[in-house]
């Protein structure tokens, strides 16, 4: 079946690989909504490129300047409601949800209630609500097919086995650009430094996630609800080439690994063509030349935020929404230079740590709490 596909965050790195998928696979795949922030310009001469004829912006104080520069007889949604809006109005069967944060959360959510599969590369929705977007896509029959390359990895691996055989799970990480550097080095680091990733070419915000492992500990809490695997079975794995983007280990003790160049445009097709394979847009891995892989496990001393990561897949509850808000709030602090490196995890430790998980919590109380750590962090940096 022909996939008609609504991409949420289209102007973002994600969303300009995802429509470089689309091009090539244009014979099979249709885009038929574009949504954004700011940046009504790039999503305005990308629905032209593509004729796509529903577009969405999320801060309304650009909406007219979107409907101008659009095709004449384009409809142009505006503001959070106006993605959720085009996320389930625009006969989509498919929606690549990549958004960056928490902001991704509804219009994810929206899309799985209408029972549509999901491309998920916004990892912080499943963080916060895994607890409300799984069983839900359970209830309504929508797939979640991962993005993110080691959830996608995995979801290839574990095809090779049982479910009930699968002894655990390997995450994967390049350890940043910070993997060698010590503590003192690492606090006092600078946002060009955590901007410069050494394999992965991504947005602003997980890069800096990266450069924390954040980035990991998030992927940690998105494995656990993918997979409905439990923290103990979750291992992480520092491998600095990103060349082996995950592996499961079964029973046997057979480990099964998937490879590739680091490209996001490998997983972001496996995820719109799933179970197919046809040629892809990303480069091959050369096997001509000589290839070292090297495996270490992580420095949970100079890393801590992992200990966050495994200790939120355990607690469950409102501990991921609280952790990401504490995070993303941490992380713009530091990007508008207020904060430095070092503080970033150590605030958002400080605000979980104070935090008292509620089980099975709602979408409010949710956002409650998301609200809430993101108060503590402000609060706790203005005094
Ligand atoms: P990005 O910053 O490059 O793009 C983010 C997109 O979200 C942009 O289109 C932006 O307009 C939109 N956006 C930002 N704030 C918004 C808001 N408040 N409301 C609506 N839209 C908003 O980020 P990215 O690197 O493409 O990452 C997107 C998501 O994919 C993140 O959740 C990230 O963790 C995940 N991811 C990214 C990569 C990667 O290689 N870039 C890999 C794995 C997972
Ligand atoms: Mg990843």
């Amino acid at each position: 079946m022909r996939k008609r596909v609504v991409v949420l965050g289209s102007t973002g790195s994600i969303g300009r690989s995802t429509l470089d998928v689309a091009d090539a696979l244009r014979d099979e795949i249709t885009l038929v909504g574009l949504a954004g922030h700011r940046n009504w310009r790039l999503l305005a001469e990308q629905a032209r490129r593509f004729g796509v004829r529903h577009v969405a912006i999320a801060d309304d104080a650009h909406v007219a300047e979107l409907r101008a520069a659009c095709p004449p007889g384009t409809r142009v949604l505006a503001g959070p409601a106006g993605l959720v809006e085009l996320a389930v109005s625009c006969d989509a069967n498919f929606v690549l949800a990549a958004i960056v944060g928490a902001a991704g959360l509804p219009a994810t959510l929206a899309a799985v209630e209408h029972g549509i599969d999901v491309g998920l590369a916004n990892k912080e929705s499943l963080v916060v609500a895994g607890s409300l977007i799984v069983p839900t896509a359970q209830r309504t029959g929508a797939r979640l097919l991962p993005v993110d390359s080691e959830h996608s990895a995995i979801f290839q691996c574990l095809q090779a086995g049982r479910r009930e055989d699968v002894r655990k799970i390997y995450l994967t990480a390049s350890g940043g650009p910070f993997r060698q550097w010590d503590a003192e080095r690492m606090h006092n680091a600078t946002l060009g430094d955590a901007l410069n990733h050494p394999t992965w070419s991504m947005g602003p915000k997980i890069t800096i996630d990266s450069a924390t492992m954040m980035n990991k500990a998030l992927e940690i809490i998105e494995a656990h609800w993918l997979f409905d695997v439990p923290a103990e079975q979750i291992g992480v794995l520092v491998h600095p080439e990103s060349v082996v983007h995950s592996m499961v280990e079964f029973n046997d003790g057979s480990v099964i690994a998937q490879l590739g160049t680091p490209d996001m445009r490998t997983p972001i097709q496996y995820a719109l063509t799933y179970p197919r394979r046809p040629a892809g847009v990303a480069p091959l891995l050369d096997w001509s030349t000589c290839r070292t892989l090297h495996f270490e496990p992580p420095d949970l001393e100079r890393f801590d935020a992992l200990r966050l990561g495994f200790a939120s897949a355990s607690a469950g509850g409102t501990s991921g929404a609280v952790l990401n808000a504490a995070n993303e709030a941490a992380v713009e602090h530091f990007r508008a230079e207020r904060i430095p490196f070092g503080r970033i995890v150590a605030l958002a430790r400080d605000v979980f740590e104070r935090h008292r998980p509620a089980p099975r919590p709602t979408l409010e109380e949710l956002l409650t709490q998301d609200a809430w750590a993101r108060q503590e962090v402000d609060r706790c940096i203005s005094s």
